[in-house]
C-alpha cells in the first residue's frame, strides 16, 4: 500500500472511531494550511504531539499540495524551506523571504 494509501486510511478510520489516533491538525486549517508559511521550528512545532505524524510526514511527498504535514512545510510535493533557500520558489510563494522564516 502506498504512504498516501495508508495515511488516508489512518484518517478515515480517526473520523469515524474517536478512540482511533486523531490528527492535531483536524478542524484547524488556518494554522496548518496558513496564507504565510511558518516557519521550520513553528511547523514542527505544530505537529510534534500527533501519532499521525511519521505516517503524514511519508505521504506528504506523494501529494500536491501546500501546507504544514508531519512538522515540514510542503508545496507540492516538495519542502518549501528547501525550495526557498535554493530559490527555486516561484509564482506567490516568492513573495516570502527565507530570511524571516
Ligand atoms: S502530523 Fe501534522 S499535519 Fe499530519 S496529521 Fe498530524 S497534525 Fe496533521
Amino acid at each position: 500500500m502506498s504512504a498516501v494509501a495508508n495515511f488516508d486510511r489512518a484518517l478515515a478510520r480517526a473520523r469515524r472511531d474517536p478512540d482511533e489516533p486523531q490528527p492535531l491538525c483536524e478542524g484547524r486549517p488556518d494554522e496548518f494550511t496558513p496564507d504565510v508559511p511558518p516557519s521550520e521550528k513553528e511547523a514542527k512545532a505544530l505537529c510534534a504531539d500527533c501519532p499521525l505524524l511519521a505516517m503524514c510526514k511519508e505521504a506528504a511527498r506523494g501529494r500536491a499540495e501546500w501546507g504544514v504535514h508531519g512538522g515540514i512545510v510542503w508545496l507540492d510535493g516538495k519542502q518549501w524551506h528547501w525550495l526557498a533557500r535554493f530559490g527555486l520558489l516561484s509564482g506567490e510563494y516568492e513573495q516570502y523571504n527565507i530570511d524571516q522564516n
